[in-house]
């Protein structure tokens, strides 16, 4: 099989997600043969920096060692078996560690296969909490401005990026809006902070008038992600856990890209010092290696449907639910985010860096140029259609995959960046500002 072979064949059978196929006419898909570290490699050994973690879900590298061998001994003894009615050691495991790892007490894991899907399972529990606890009015929900939480129809019915909402408009449910903390959106000599908190006030407005009617709010903690790595002050946060609990609104915090620690803790929520009642994990859980994606919840949210009656159970499922191999995967990552001291040494790795892309944030086309952990994102002055795919084709031709969202260019690399590694991707971003 070589480059050209791949592609065409890749092109007639494959149709390939968020790409209008037509553009490939002109565009060429990268073919991957193979991958190890950071780096992708394609058929003919042309190598690949991949600086975007693969859409966000490799934290350790391609090819990692350890999760290898955790995903083969596995394979050994148990592959899958289905979750209702039965259990399995990886499993049990992972919900045991992933509730000592996570803030607050969410003692309760519920699993799916991918992101949208926990999206789903915490929309339906919070509304489905409420109705067993005798409260059916409150059936809304609220996101912020520019959120993004997936793309099946309920969790688009919470998503706020037009590109993927405006077409299925008539098929989703209608969602309140409150003002996203998004700190480029203060006004000038206004604080991140302060902004955040003039958001929280748009927020308490919004409760004062409708949380009877309202199952839960719903955030991204500190960065929305793909609404274009938005940032915010942790006080939002704060503020948000606060409204939620006095006006008895379900907090649910979706982690599914921050979580692991991209943006310098092990969970943003962290950083906000508050525990959410829903939790939302996928991407990074598995270390890229295979969907999983998990709902963590508490005691009084499993309370609530916990009764002789089977209506009133969680009756959702997801055929892979707690799959072991995924679930095995998830447990080698949490060992070696653990015995490396993964986010510790992250630091170390996240100022290199900032040192490295510094002549980046003077330079006359980058504007917010921002940082978050193991996130970076600036705005091009280039702000033209055009920008994101040319900006993406002559990164991979000059071997690093970066691929813009609209005019804003972001890196969130796995954690495995060596020295010349930094470098490179340096050197890369300011010969592709040129
Ligand atoms: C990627 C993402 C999702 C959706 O996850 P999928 O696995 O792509 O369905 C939801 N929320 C956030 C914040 C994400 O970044």
């Amino acid at each position: 099989m070589n480059n050209r072979e791949m592609l065409e064949r890749s092109l007639r059978a494959v149709w390939h997600p968020c790409t209008q196929m037509k553009h490939h006419e002109l565009l060429p898909l990268v073919p991957v043969a193979r991958a190890e570290g950071a780096w992708l490699i394609d058929f003919e050994g042309n190598r690949i920096l991949d600086a975007i973690s693969s859409w966000w879900v490799n934290l350790l590298g391609h090819g990692n060692p350890r999760i290898n061998a955790a995903i083969v001994r596995q394979l050994q003894t148990l592959e899958h078996v289905m979750l209702a009615g039965f259990t399995h050691e990886p499993v049990v495991r992972l919900s045991e560690r992933l509730a000592a790892l996570a803030p607050g007490r969410l003692g309760h894991c519920f699993y799916g296969s991918d992101g949208a899907s926990a999206i789903e399972i915490a929309l339906k529990m919070s509304f489905h909490a409420w109705r067993n606890a005798g409260r059916e009015a409150k059936t809304g929900f609220i996101a912020l401005e520019n959120s993004y939480h997936g793309e099946t129809l309920g969790a688009l019915s919470v998503t706020d990026v037009p590109l993927f909402r405006d077409t299925y408009a008539p098929l989703l449910r209608n969602c309140a809006r409150v003002p996203s903390p998004d700190a480029r959106l203060a006004e000038p000599g206004e604080s991140a902070r302060d902004f955040a908190l003039r958001c929280a006030r748009a927020l308490e407005s919004h409760l004062e008038a409708h949380a009877h009617q309202t199952a839960a709010l719903i955030v991204e903690p500190l960065v929305q992600c793909a609404g274009g790595m938005a940032m915010h002050d942790a006080e939002y946060l704060r503020r948000a856990r606060e409204l939620c609990s006095r006006f008895e609104v379900h907090l649910i915090a979706d982690e599914i890209a921050v979580g692991f620690g991209r943006t310098g803790t092990l969970f943003a929520c962290e950083q906000a010092g508050i525990a959410p009642d829903f939790l939302c994990l996928s991407k990074g859980l598995s270390g890229g290696y295979l969907p999983l994606s998990v709902v963590m919840t508490s005691d009084s949210v499993y309370a609530a449907f916990y009764d002789d009656s089977l209506a009133r159970g969680f009756l959702h499922s997801h055929s892979y639910t707690g799959n072991a191999l995924a679930c095995s995967a998830a447990l080698a990552v949490l060992d070696i985010l653990e015995e490396d001291r993964v986010i510790e040494r992250n630091r170390a790795t996240a100022a290199q860096i900032n040192k490295a892309t510094a002549p980046l944030r003077d330079h006359p086309q980058v504007r917010n140029f921002r940082n978050q952990g193991m996130i970076w994102a600036f705005d091009a002055a280039d702000a033209s259609p055009q920008f994101a795919r040319d900006f993406f084709n002559r990164a991979v031709a000059s071997g690093v995959l970066l691929r813009p969202l609209g005019n804003t260019v972001y890196w969130m690399p796995p954690y495995v960046l060596a020295d010349a590694e930094i470098e490179f991707l340096a050197r890369s971003l300011e010969q592709l500002m040129q």
